[in-house]
């Protein structure tokens, strides 16, 4: 059974839009490399969408902090154990985060901090 409880109908005009788990979604189709990606119906208003549509963090609806401070790690190459502990998040956490994020962690990571100093700025 496919778990579609972090998604919710995309069609801003349909009354289950941005609603998660109200069961109102079933997929209708695969699509992309080994058909991995799943297309969504809403039964609602019949609106389909890509479980793709969305921004990365789409569903997780985490504190924009920790994601930002998770990301930077990975980002940075650190490595899932590393950042949990680095990050205290739970491992299962970085992992979901960089999952959604896809490879899009940096520029994800960009936007949602603000500038700090380079790094060899920082002690001068
Ligand atoms: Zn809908």
């Amino acid at each position: 059974m496919d778990d579609l409880s972090r998604f919710c109908c995309q069609n801003s005009e349909c009354p289950e839009y941005g609603k998660r788990g109200s069961e109102n979604l079933s997929v209708c189709d695969h699509y992309g490399p080994n058909k991995q990606r799943r297309m969504l119906r809403c039964r609602t208003c019949k609106a389909r969408f890509s479980e793709r549509k969305g921004t990365p963090l789409f569903g997780a609806n985490p504190p924009k902090d920790q994601v930002a401070v998770v990301l930077g790690h990975v980002a940075e190459g650190c490595g899932v154990r590393k950042t949990s502990r680095l990050t205290r998040a739970h491992k299962d956490t970085v992992t979901r985060y960089s999952r959604l994020a896809g490879g899009h962690a940096k520029p994800l990571h960009d936007e949602l901090v603000a500038v700090s100093p380079p790094k060899h700025a920082r002690f001068s």
